[in-house]
């Protein structure tokens, strides 16, 4: 009889212990515990299974993958190349792949059939963001993500209202657990801790980008401005897709 999906991600280790209630007890656990700690347990302990680290290679990315390759860098890190990245980010992305020793790096792209179906031209997201999303991160990071059993996020309370409550360890739909070990990690701890390891910038911050996604949809930042405005100028779009749980809309650093 085939696993039913609480069995396939763990429900066999934690007895009837739904996600979501591992999720709480992580959570209370790990309260007072730093970055460090809840990275650590995510990457070592085996009762999490097989986790992952997402990245998108952008303004903040380094300092997550640094502590990653430092605390288990045969961890899987996935990267979704949308085929509309900046060239600075894939230079940047091949950098930190060698420098940081990332020994299992998986680029992950959306099959040729399914771009040549639903953007044929290359301009759909000039006038459906959503289906672009979709098909070029959405659908190829589910894909990427079923054989894990969690993943890893750079997400940060400090990016905004809508992500003020991001916790440690979040269920997602109740099968996968997502892990935010900088989730209350300010604007300054990232500086500091980019300094302090002599860590390099994505080329693109030091050219006015605050946060950096596929070049059509990315632009500078204006004095002033928040940095999470140069996401979708101009749009109503606040989120690639691939962040939905316990979210309403909010600008989307690691799209
Ligand atoms: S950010 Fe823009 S170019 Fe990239 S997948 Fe989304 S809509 Fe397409």
């Amino acid at each position: 009889m085939p696993l039913d999906a609480q069995q396939k991600h763990g429900g066999a280790k934690h007895g009837a212990a739904r996600v979501a209630e591992r999720v709480a007890a992580l959570n209370a656990r790990y309260r007072h515990h730093g970055a460090t700690a809840v990275l650590e347990h995510a990457l070592n302990d085996a009762d999490l299974g097989q986790v992952a680290l997402v990245s998108s290679f952008g303004a903040e990315s380094v300092v997550l993958l640094h502590l990653v390759s430092v605390i288990a860098p045969q961890t899987p890190v996935l990267f979704v190349d949308t085929k509309m990245l900046f060239q600075e980010t894939l230079e940047y992305q091949r950098q930190l792949a060698e420098s940081l020793n990332l020994c299992d790096l998986r680029t992950i792209r959306a099959p040729k059939s399914r771009l040549d179906f639903e953007d044929p031209d290359g301009t759909l997201h000039l006038f459906n963001t959503t289906a672009c999303c979709n098909v070029r991160k959405v659908e190829p990071l589910e894909h990427a993500l079923a054989p894990f059993d969690g993943w890893i996020t750079g997400r940060k309370r400090f990016q905004g209202s809508t992500r003020a409550a991001v916790e440690f360890f979040e269920s997602e739909n109740d099968l996968r657990i997502k892990v935010n070990p900088l989730a209350h990690w300010g604007r300054e701890d990232i500086e500091e801790y980019m300094i302090n390891n002599r860590l390099p910038r994505h080329p693109l911050v030091a050219k006015g980008y605050p946060s950096i996604g596929c070049a059509p949809c990315t632009t500078p930042v204006a004095p002033g401005e928040d940095p999470r405005a140069v996401r979708w100028r101009g749009s109503a779009k606040a989120e690639c897709g691939i962040h939905t749980v316990g979210v309403t809309a909010r600008k989307d650093s690691t799209a």
